[in-house]
């Protein structure tokens, strides 16, 4: 299990957690839901040392993370963390290298996320050369590619088509039944409840609602939240 617990962080004035707690039951796929400025990816690099708590600490397994741990955790950020130049399959090896895999085995786990993500022949070419959903393909694999018992995944459906957003579901359907725990933040409420088994409703760094799919829809219905043609929410 992953646990935040009491996370704070502000940036100047501003806010970002505000003691946000939540637990990731391992084995399950938790979608991370909450508007824009929320706090999620405050968070989730909160996860990976990435930023530094005010206070608060993350747990796995109920030990602190550290170093270590994160090698066997898999983040997706929102912004590309990809190398435009590298060709893909070097890319995708390089990231592996740098979780502790050897030069061999990162070679062949490249090439079999290439191909189990319909890039096979692509794998020569640089990650520029690529389309925005298959540069994201990429992105996806790069953070699986040593097999991490954590996958973490910032906004993975933004800017895709619905071609795109299609596949990143099948893929991440497929890595949950496979028993992977996963988290992926978004703002829309419609693929949350498509693919989650958990939820965590954030709001101005807090978490606000937290706990199945199911419990939550019937907690919002129960209390008449509104969902817009938009896919907007009153996220209070
Ligand atoms: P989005 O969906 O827009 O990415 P988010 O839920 O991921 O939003 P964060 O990016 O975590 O939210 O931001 C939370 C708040 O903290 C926002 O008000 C944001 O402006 C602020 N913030 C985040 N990073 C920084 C930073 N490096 N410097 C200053 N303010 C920041």
């Amino acid at each position: 299990m992953l646990s935040l617990r009491g996370l704070r962080r502000h940036y100047g004035d501003v806010v970002a957690l505000d003691g946000l707690s939540f637990e990731a039951q391992e084995g399950r796929l938790l979608g991370f839901l909450g508007p824009n400025g929320a706090g999620k990816t405050t968070a989730m690099r909160s996860i990976f040392g990435l930023v530094e708590p005010d206070a608060g600490e993350v747990l796995w397994r109920d030990a602190p993370v550290d170093a270590s741990v994160r090698r066997r955790f898999g983040y997706m950020p929102e912004q590309r963390g990809l190398y435009p130049k590298m060709p893909c399959a070097a890319q995708l090896s390089y990231f592996g290298q740098i979780h502790g895999m050897d030069r061999a085995d990162a070679d062949g786990a490249a090439r079999r996320w290439l191909d189990e993500l319909g890039l096979g022949e692509r794998a020569d070419d640089p990650v520029e050369a690529l389309s925005h959903g298959n540069q994201q393909r990429v992105q996806l694999a790069a953070a699986l590619v040593h097999d991490p018992e954590l996958l973490v995944l910032d906004e993975p459906f933004s800017g895709l088509d619905p071609l795109g957003v299609a596949s990143m579901e099948e893929v991440l359907r497929e890595q949950a039944a496979e028993g992977r725990t996963i988290i992926f933040s978004s703002h829309q409420l419609d693929l949350v409840e498509a693919l989650c088994d958990d939820v965590v409703i954030i709001h101005r760094g807090r978490a606000v609602r937290s706990g199945t799919i199911e419990a939550i829809r019937a907690a919002s219905e129960q209390r008449r939240v509104e969902v817009t043609f938009e896919g907007a929410v009153d996220w209070t």
